[in-house]
This record gives C-alpha cells, sequence and structure tokens, in this order.
C-alpha cells in the first residue's frame, strides 16, 4: 500500500497520516518532519532547507527528491508508506513515478478561510511531532511529555506565503492523480474523527 496525503498547509495531513499510517501498518514520511529534524540537528541539509522553510517557501525539488529516495528504501517501507507533504509540485510527482508506483491519493480539502485560524492555533510536540490546537488543548504539555511550541513557519506572516505556495505549486496536483484515477477526495472541514472516518470509507470502498 502506497499512499499520499495531499491538502493545503493546515489541512491536518500529519494529524490523519498517523491514524491511517498505524491502521494500515504502513511507513508515515512527512518530508517537512524530516527537514525540521535535519534543521535541529544542523546538517547541511537542514542549513540549506531552513532559509527557504523560514519564509514558507517550498525547499528546492532535488533536495526533497534526494531525501524522498534513501527513505524509501528503510525497512519500515517494506509494506508500503504514507507521503505527508510529498510531492508537492509536478516535477517532484513526476520523478516519484518513475521511482515507485503510487496506489492511492488522498486530497484533504479545506477553504482557504479555515486555514489560517486552523495553523496560527496550532502547537507542535519537538519529542514526537503530534500536533495540538490551543482550542481543544489546555497547557502546553504533549501526552508524551513533551513542551508544545508553536513552529516558526506557524506565524500569521509565514502561513499566508505558505497558502500562496500551496496554490501556485501544489494545488496542480489534485488533477494529475484524479487523471490517473488516483484520486479519493475528502471534506476535511469537519472534525479530525468525521475526517479519519471518511477516508477510513473511501479507502475501504
Ligand atoms: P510541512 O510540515 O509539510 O508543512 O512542511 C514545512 C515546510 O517544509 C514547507 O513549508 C516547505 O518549506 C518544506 N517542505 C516540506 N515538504 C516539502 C516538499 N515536498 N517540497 C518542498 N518543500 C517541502
Amino acid at each position: 500500500m502506497k499512499m499520499i496525503l495531499l491538502g493545503p498547509p493546515g489541512a491536518g495531513k500529519g494529524t490523519q497520516a498517523k491514524g491511517i499510517a498505524a491502521r494500515y501498518g504502513i511507513a508515515h514520511i512527512s518530508t517537512g518532519d524530516m527537514l525540521r529534524s535535519e534543521v535541529r540537528e544542523g546538517t547541511p541539509l537542514g542549513r540549506e532547507a531552513k532559509a527557504y522553510m523560514d519564509n514558507g517557501q517550498l525547499v528546492p525539488d532535488d533536495v526533497i527528491i534526494g531525501m524522498v529516495k534513501n527513505r524509501i528504501q528503510q525497512p519500515d517501507c517494506q509494506n508500503g508508506f504514507l507521503f505527508d507533504g510529498f510531492p508537492r509540485t509536478i516535477a517532484q510527482a513526476e520523478v516519484l513515478e518513475q521511482i515507485t508506483d503510487i496506489d492511492r491519493v488522498i486530497d484533504i480539502e479545506v477553504p482557504d478561510e479555515r486555514l489560517i485560524e486552523r495553523i496560527s492555533g496550532r502547537r507542535m510536540c519537538p519529542l514526537c511531532g503530534a500536533t495540538y490546537h490551543v482550542s481543544t488543548h489546555a497547557g502546553d504539555k504533549c501526552s508524551c511529555g513533551g513542551t508544545l511550541y508553536q513552529r516558526d513557519d506557524d506565524k500569521a506572516e509565514t502561513v499566508a506565503v505558505r497558502v500562496r505556495e500551496y496554490h501556485r505549486k501544489t494545488e496542480a496536483l489534485i488533477d494529475f492523480y484524479a487523471q490517473k484515477g488516483k484520486l479519493l477526495r475528502v471534506n476535511g472541514d469537519a472534525t479530525v474523527d468525521a475526517v479519519a472516518e471518511e477516508i477510513a470509507r473511501e479507502l475501504d470502498a
């Protein structure tokens, strides 16, 4: 089972990806999480990516593609994997076609006006990567014990750039995968549980 989760920043891809990956016993591959870990460790790749990420822009395709090619060779990808935040450009999708066969693409759809509100209230755990929203989570502790923080690129000024990057470069992937007959569309403007149920229904069908 090889799948992709598509959707704008703040659509809930990370949250849904964890549930789907656990349900199907496949690896969850978040290129955003991988990049943040490279930045934290101060690797050359992390140093190159940081300036783009801080500005809300996409990291160059060749950097991402090299990282993903290595990642899918890891043993935990043997049963399959779920990409979260990759591919984000047609060029990335075209290279992906050459290296593996994707079975399903789930597009989580959320209107722009809801994204800003969702992202600006988002808090993340530095230890396990879990995300919470301030409206439903009191305090600053993760269930794993980590202290929640706000991602730099979740601040209002950067969010607008990320949404613009999505419309300019990523949204075209919806048609790209629809034409291949691989696309499932899900309404993401609902509770986490309702979205999870709709995804499960679509995948089971
Ligand atoms: P995310 O956690 O998926 O929202 O990603 C955070 C940031 O990492 C994005 O705003 C981009 O700067 C970068 N990034 C993550 N995945 C990709 C990708 N597939 N292509 C280019 N940049 C990416």
